[in-house]
């Protein structure tokens, strides 16, 4: 029988929920239990793949092509496990399944109405995902914060899950302890205030996780266990972790989250003797020394509520694994690739870095500076390393600059280019004159077969592999031959449609672009075998 574990969020957003939950989840399966975790947004939108990375942070891709919120990143990189598109779940998707039961009967004459139908179409998707995980645990995770409208169906669906299972639920509020500059000291007023509104909601949280700047010290953790209804050692400290998000799970066992949770359920306590090598790979990225710096080109988006890193967290995140395998410390600096166009000198800048990377994208705006940055890298022989977009655009730069092809470009800017190096393929372009832009992309995992003898297929190390990808355009296959002779060579390829998946340019030490996303699949204790091989050429 599956355990759940309701993660909610309390004072306010934007508090390392996911990785908290991530990081529940790696202590109990470092005890060898078998987790999984489903991400809840309360958002109207049916996935995450029509928001804005601005709006929302990264778009990640499942395995299965779910384009979802980042959070299930974390879960993946924190268990080391692939998760299906079940566990990600929206508003908009559990409506759109009760409308479409409704439609079909399904409610046989009933009246359908948000309670109880609604809180039970997410649970019938919680106990699914369970089922399909054969899981010990899943961890839910709430998205917003107690109190808000927005997540109230989902809130009530946790409510009615622990009353049909009183001993199979279990309730964790992530909260903040703000310390005002004036004051100076942590305020634990807020969260008892959320406590108060979970209450009021018919829950009770289990355990609180109290995030701050700093560590929980006893006269709080006293305060909050009286005012709160928890006792003390349920209280467990959450202090900021200054970038190092693979250090939680260790705090967490510190504070003796572990041992509480299994005695909650009355579950016979295991040793987590899994932890060791996490345990040893935090020690290995304190502990790097050595910089390597690594430049990644994109278009510069404002101050939005998500930042460069959260709209790039997978891409961050896989650098810093190959960096920490590769023993050196990575020193990543966002360049913005509009100043290109109005300052092309500073181009200049580029050879500063040990390495290059130009991540997925879309539309016009930075493209130009994007192509005199790849430039710029193939002439240089600056390592680069190309993904989705950042492949599609060496495209274009090599086939204008060295195949001559005079206006080539991606039908993506320029619908009407003499050269269509990159273009999409029949199904996409009735997607896009349809307008069914939602969840239509070529979207999640499909194989690879690499040229021998490539820098790839040797990065690698095997034959065939299989990565996720996100996009709607392609290398066009009239122009492979004309690439290739001019050493733009295919260095891999998806067999079942001839389409393009990596190209490796001849003759530089590192120059390399893929059509998928490999990020995607790093994590902590494996490195991507791709941004390891980009790693250790830009350490020469
Ligand atoms: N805009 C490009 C496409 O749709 C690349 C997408 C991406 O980089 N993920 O094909």
């Amino acid at each position: 029988m599956a355990r759940f574990i309701f993660v909610a969020g309390g004072v306010m957003s934007g508090i390392g929920k996911g990785v908290a939950t991530a990081s529940i989840g790696k202590i109990l399966s470092a005890r060898g239990f078998r987790v999984t975790a489903v991400k809840i947004d309360p958002y109207l939108n049916v996935d995450a793949g029509t928001m804005n990375p601005t709006e929302h942070g990264e778009v990640f891709v499942t395995e299965d092509g779910m384009e979802c919120d980042q959070d299930v990143g974390n879960y993946e990189r924190f268990l080391g496990v692939n998760l299906p598109r079940d566990n990600y779940i929206t508003s908009g998707s559990i409506y759109q399944a009760v409308i479409n039961r409704e439609r079909n009967l399904g409610y046989e004459g009933r009246t359908v109405e948000l309670i109880p139908h609604v809180p039970e179409e997410v649970m019938r998707r919680l106990h699914h995902a369970a089922a399909k995980a054969k899981a010990d645990f899943v961890l839910v995770e709430i998205g917003g914060t107690v109190g808000e409208y927005q997540n109230t169906v989902f809130i009530e669906a946790a409510r009615m899950m622990k009353m049909e299972s009183p001993a199979g639920v279990l309730f964790v509020l992530v909260s903040y302890l703000p310390v005002p500059s004036v004051l100076g000291e942590m305020k634990t007023k807020p969260t008892q205030q959320a406590v108060r509104t979970m209450n009021s909601m018919g829950i009770q949280p289990d355990i609180i996780l109290a995030r701050s700047t700093h560590a929980l010290d006893e006269p709080r953790k006293k305060k909050i266990s009286v005012f709160c209804n928890v006792a003390a050692r349920d209280v467990i400290s959450a202090p900021d972790v200054h970038g190092l998000i693979y250090r939680i799970p260790l705090n967490f066992e510190k504070d003796g989250l572990g041992n509480r949770i299994l005695e909650k359920f009355g579950i016979r306590k295991k040793a987590n003797g899994k932890m060791k090598d996490w345990a040893a790979m935090v020690r290995r990225a304190e502990r790097v020394a050595t910089p390597i710096k690594i430049g990644i080109v994109g278009k510069y988006f404002g101050t939005g509520a998500f930042t460069l890193s959260d709209s790039y967290l997978s891409v961050i995140e896989a650098i810093k694994h190959a960096a920490w395998a590769e023993g050196r410390k990575p020193e990543i600096t966002w360049l913005n690739s509009e100043t290109y166009e109005t300052d092309p000198r500073s181009i200049k800048e580029l050879s500063k870095f040990d390495g290059i990377i130009i991540p997925g994208g879309f539309g016009s705006r930075g493209v130009d500076g994007k192509i005199r940055a790849i430039k710029y890298c193939r002439e240089k022989k600056i390592p680069y390393l190309g993904l989705c977009y950042g492949l599609q655009l060496a495209v274009v730069e090599f086939a204008r600059n060295v195949c001559k092809l005079k206006g080539a470009h991606t039908t993506e800017i320029d619908a009407r280019t003499a050269h269509p190096v990159v273009h999409t393929l029949p199904e996409q372009l009735m997607n896009i004159q349809e307008k069914k832009m939602g969840g239509s992309m070529r979207l999640g995992a499909y194989i690879c077969e690499f040229k021998k003898g490539t820098k790839a297929e040797r990065a690698y190390g095997e034959r065939m592999v299989s990565e996720r990808h996100r996009h709607r355009y392609e290398v066009n296959n009239d122009y492979r031959d004309q690439l290739e002779k001019n050493g733009f060579i295919v260095s891999g390829l998806n067999p079942e449609r001839n389409l393009v998946e990596i190209m490796e340019l001849r003759g530089h030490p590192f120059f390399l672009g893929t059509q998928a996303h490999p990020e995607l699949k790093s994590r902590p204790l494996h490195p991507h075998p791709l941004f390891r091989a980009f790693i250790k050429a830009a350490k020469k």
